[in-house]
């Protein structure tokens, strides 16, 4: 099965693609995890996407989507995380669900500022959710019309919204 995790910064696809990974038993792919250690790891990937990340800016399609198909191609199920993040780079990838997690963005600000990571700053968090609608939320369509879109109530407590992924997928 592979599955697609959508939703505004701060939405808890992290946390929620984790725990639906391992209760499919497959892996759980993020593209943002994956460009993090680039950076870390002072990688020519990492080089080049620094200064976006730091910004909130989304990376270019060709460097992510370069950087992620290979893990794509040698796995048959997953559960994949921030990836594609734009129309440009859904082309090719078939998902059989695409779960988006919906939650309003004064929440997901909150938490954001809760969370603290190195591009959580106002600025970077404002950015992030410009990119998001402008960028992200077509693909909440294009999944609704392809017929794949389960969308769930995001703002709940955590366990709550994992066992309602459980049971819809
Ligand atoms: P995330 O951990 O999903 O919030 O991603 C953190 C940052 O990584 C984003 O703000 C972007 O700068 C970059 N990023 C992650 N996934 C993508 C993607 N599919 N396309 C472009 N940039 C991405």
């Amino acid at each position: 099965m592979r599955v697609l995790m959508l939703a505004p910064p701060g939405g808890g696809k992290g946390t929620q693609g984790v725990r639906l990974a391992e209760h499919l038993g497959c892996e759980h792919i993020s593209s943002g995890d994956l460009l993090r250690a680039a950076v870390a790891g002072d990688t020519p990937l990492g080089r080049e996407v620094d200064g976006y990340l730091r910004a909130g800016k989304l990376a270019p399609d060709a460097l992510v989507t370069e950087a992620i198909r290979p893990i794509l191609a040698t796995h048959e199920h997953y559960v994949l995380d921030g990836f594609p993040r734009r129309l440009a780079q859904a082309e090719g990838v078939d998902f059989d669900v695409v779960v988006f997690l919906d939650v309003p963005f004064d929440v997901v600000k909150r938490r954001l500022l809760d969370r603290g990571r190195e591009d959580d700053t106002p600025e970077v968090i404002e950015q992030r959710l410009h990119e998001y609608t402008e960028d992200t939320l077509p693909l909440v369509d294009h999944y609704r019309d392809a017929g794949v879109l389960v969308r769930i109530d995001g703002d709940r407590p955590m366990d709550e919204i994992a066992a309602d992924l459980r049971e819809r997928l």
